[in-house]
């Protein structure tokens, strides 16, 4: 087995704590896109700088101190862009399976640099689920609002509808920027791989982005995308982004219970999480 010799930064892991399916969130910083509306801190290197052996190190003795449970049920890995080094992210899904112990493991990417053997190399070290972010389906809007082409992006779709993987897509709507007619070319671009395929259209939530290059859009308008969505897709469902918010100086503790962060130097947060799930990507 290969192991990475690679380093890459850790901001932070997030622990959920809440049975039967206890969560882990582990985010590696940088990314090769420069989303104008992204509203992740580990869009730049930030956090400590790890080999895979002290990240896997970092997450054990943060789950026993913090949690406890094992096996852990699930592994998101999210950044940044997960993917940036290759090697690295392999052997971290090999080592979250046979030295944490995790069941199901899953990656969030924007998919530029999942080329076809990558996939595969991805799927055979243990991965079990892929959730693919398209940004826009219009070449000049995925350029102008990420930095990069889409080209890579699209193809990475296919390739993960063929690893049979489990696969979900992700796009979030961005009022005058990612309208509902860019979200209808999405859904049938997949329906055209796949009309199975499962697609969630996200609500843009200015309050968190580093550019406010739009508003949020009404509830209206989420459902006008779902329907349009829907003339392709069998599984289609909108919803909000995934909303974080760290806890009060005094927090309740209802909301304490379920999600702590973990920094590199073993100091903790509470996390709030509301319903939607919690990404960072
Ligand atoms: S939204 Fe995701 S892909 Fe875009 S810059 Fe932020 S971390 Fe990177």
């Amino acid at each position: 087995m290969e192991t990475s010799e690679g380093y890459r930064n850790v901001p932070f892991i997030t622990l959920s704590l809440s049975e039967p399916k206890p969560h882990i969130w582990i985010t590696l910083s940088g990314c090769n896109f420069k989303c104008k509306g992204c509203f992740s801190i580990a869009r730049d290197p930030v956090g400590e700088s790890m080999t895979v052996n002290e990240l896997i190190n970092f997450i054990n003795r943060s789950n026993w101190i913090y949690s406890n449970i094992t096996p852990l049920e699930g592994a998101i890995i999210t950044g940044g862009e997960p993917t940036l080094d290759k090697n690295f992210l392999l052997d971290l899904v090999r080592k979250l399976k046979t030295k944490v112990d995790v069941k199901h493991i899953t990656l969030s990417t924007n998919g530029y640099l999942l080329d076809k053997e990558y996939v595969r190399v991805l799927k055979g070290s243990g991965l079990n689920e892929v959730k693919l972010d398209i940004k826009a389906y219009t070449n000049s809007i995925h350029r102008w609002y990420t930095g990069m082409s889409n080209r890579t992006v699209l193809d990475a779709a296919r390739h993960l509808c063929e690893s049979e993987l489990e696969f979900r897509v992700e796009t979030v709507l961005m009022p005058g920027i990612v309208e509902v007619e860019e979200i209808e070319r999405i859904a049938s671009f997949l329906a055209q791989i796949d009309p199975g395929i499962k697609y969630k259209i996200i609500k843009f939530a200015p309050g968190e982005a580093r550019e406010k290059v739009t508003r949020r859009p009404t509830d209206e308008k989420i459902e006008r995308a779902v329907n349009s969505a829907s003339k392709y897709l069998r599984n289609v469902a909108g919803g909000k982004a995934c909303v974080q918010e760290f806890s009060t100086p005094e927090p309740k503790e209802e909301n304490t219970k379920k999600w702590i962060r973990v920094y590199p130097d073993m100091k903790t947060e509470a996390i709030i999480a509301k319903p939607g799930g919690f990404e960072v990507s």
